[in-house]
């Protein structure tokens, strides 16, 4: 079955949104509205400029689509600080990561936490891209398959196989996130095929060739070409490269 990419920036905590409607700008200009006939995008900004790119979004009906970067497992409550999946779905949000590594190290994130974010996400109508990956010493050890599909069939747990094929994954190996050191593109495979291989033996195989696997880690336009090369790889999610207009539109452009 024929994926098509995906290419998601995840701005982490940058761009004011100001500044976001800025890069949304130059993003818009940069990509026809043709070219979103072969790759979907989107962009990821902070909670506080979700309205604004919505605006720029429905305003001139870009075929660009956004969303968060977390999200409550609750629906409403006494969460302080927390944004919720409703809240998500009425701003036109259309993804969410969850689990990302910078969640999970630096906000102590289980996969029984990120287990219920995904399934809030999906309860929502918001696509979560479910971010897996292990850090240098369990790679190092040899460990990283076993690690990565543990956490995709935790993330995972509970769902019927039709909600597994609404989910996107992003193997993000975590030693190669920010550092500038990219995943060869047989190791970022050898990953992503094993991600797909466990997604068949539980789910079968068409869901498996249906689901979205991206790789994230020092994604840029320099590399991009090799890694969605791969058989396995649909697309990336980018956090440097994707808070530079140029860079993030070259980078889809090569996608
Ligand atoms: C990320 O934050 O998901 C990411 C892949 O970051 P970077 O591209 O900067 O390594």
């Amino acid at each position: 079955m024929a994926r098509k990419p995906l290419i998601a920036g995840n701005w982490k905590m940058n761009q004011n949104h100001l500044e976001a409607i800025a890069l949304v700008q130059k993003i818009a200009f940069a990509l026809p509205e043709k070219y979103y006939a072969k790759v979907d995008v989107a962009v990821l900004p902070p909670f506080t400029d979700i309205r604004s790119v919505q605006t720029l979004t429905d305003g001139d009906k870009l075929s660009l689509t956004y969303g968060a970067q977390d999200l409550s497992p609750h629906d409403s409550g006494a969460y302080t600080g927390d944004v919720s999946g409703p809240m998500l779905a009425k701003l036109g949000c259309s993804f969410v990561t969850v689990g990302h590594s910078e969640r999970r190290e630096y906000h102590g994130e289980s996969d029984e936490l990120v287990n219920k974010k995904v399934k809030a996400a999906l309860k929502h109508g918001i696509t979560p891209i479910l971010c897996v990956g292990e850090k240098l010493e369990v790679r190092e050890a040899g460990e990283h398959i076993a690690h990565t599909t543990t956490q995709l069939v935790e993330g995972l747990k509970g769902l019927k196989a039709e909600q597994v094929k609404d989910v996107v994954v992003a193997y993000e190996p975590v030693w190669a996130i920010g550092t500038g050191k990219v995943a060869t593109p047989q190791d970022a495979e050898e990953v992503c095929g094993a991600i797909r291989a466990t997604l068949a033996e539980k789910y079968g195989a068409e869901v498996a060739s249906s689901v979205r696997v991206l790789y994230g880690g020092s994604a840029k336009a320099n590399n991009i070409s090799d890694l969605v090369a791969c058989e396995n790889i649909d697309g990336a999610l980018v956090g440097g490269a994707s808070l530079d207009g140029d860079e993030f539109t070259k980078l889809c452009a090569l996608a």
